[in-house]
């Protein structure tokens, strides 16, 4: 019998079989990282708390300008919205500050709130075999985030307007990464960052744009976990996100 490779083993655990075959794979290492990380600027540490701040624009104008050091603290002590009051810690995002992929997915879960990382939980590990499948690596070029960084109880679709108050963190981690293609993981992340209420079939299959930055839609790990006919088409979407990062890294190597 043929000796598996890692990836075949891979796919076939997740159940992505039957095998397909990615052409002219990209380099495993993971090259071409994004060069010219946004120039260092003093961190701003307003605290989204701070008392000088007395409206939303305010707010956002204030987390807008942090860096990451800045960032950090503010998203741990925020209480903006109800969800601080339940939550055992805040879920910042984990990875490559200068990925060229962004993973978003929808909020943590419990084992999230307990670890303080996103997708460490059962639909964590399918994401991670799903980063395997396309020789991607959790924190290698690889950067992960959610909508919310608080815990919605019962793991509940997040509220307007927590998803509001939520939506600066977001973004002021986008502009520092930087990356050049963010996967959106269901339903609940593409609708936020495309202020879309289409459904995630429809989306699927486009390169979409949040704010300039080329965004693909794929189904949500927890979902696939119980849908397991989608896995196929999940498996067709990491294929087409794979295209479009060989076309975005192309296309910023490219002589001017
Ligand atoms: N589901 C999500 O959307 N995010 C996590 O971090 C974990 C589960």
């Amino acid at each position: 019998m043929p000796v598996k490779n890692r990836r075949d083993q891979v796919l076939e655990e997740i159940g992505l079989t039957p095998i397909w075959q990615l052409r002219d794979r990209a380099p495993a290492d993971g090259t071409g990282a994004v060069s010219g990380a946004l120039a260092t600027e003093q961190a701003a540490r307003l605290t989204t708390n701070d008392s000088r701040i007395t409206d939303a624009g305010d707010r956002r104008t204030a987390i807008m300008r942090m860096e990451w050091p800045g960032l950090k603290e503010a998203v741990a002590s925020c209480v903006d919205c109800p969800l601080h009051a339940k939550r055992n810690q805040t879920v910042f995002g984990v990875g490559d500050q200068n990925a060229d992929w962004l993973f978003v997915g929808e909020g943590p879960g419990a084992e999230e709130d307990a670890q303080g990382e996103p997708f460490v939980g059962q639909a964590g590990r399918l994401l991670d075999s799903m980063l395997a499948a396309i020789s991607l690596k959790r924190g290698a070029n690889v950067y992960i985030a959610n909508i919310l960084k608080c815990r919605p109880p019962g793991n509940r679709n997040p509220e307007p307007h927590e998803a509001m108050q939520c939506e600066p963190y977001l973004h002021r981690q986008i502009e520092l990464i930087r990356p050049k293609l963010i996967v959106a993981l269901g339903k609940v992340a593409a609708a936020n960052l495309l202020a879309s209420d289409a459904s995630v079939a429809s989306m699927r299959g486009k390169v979409h744009l949040y704010r300039g930055i080329p965004l693909i839609v794929t189904y949500h790990p927890a979902y696939l976990l119980r849908s397991l006919q989608e896995k196929a088409r999940a498996w067709t979407d990491l294929c087409f996100a794979v295209k479009t990062m060989r076309g975005l890294q192309a296309g910023a190597n490219a002589p001017a």
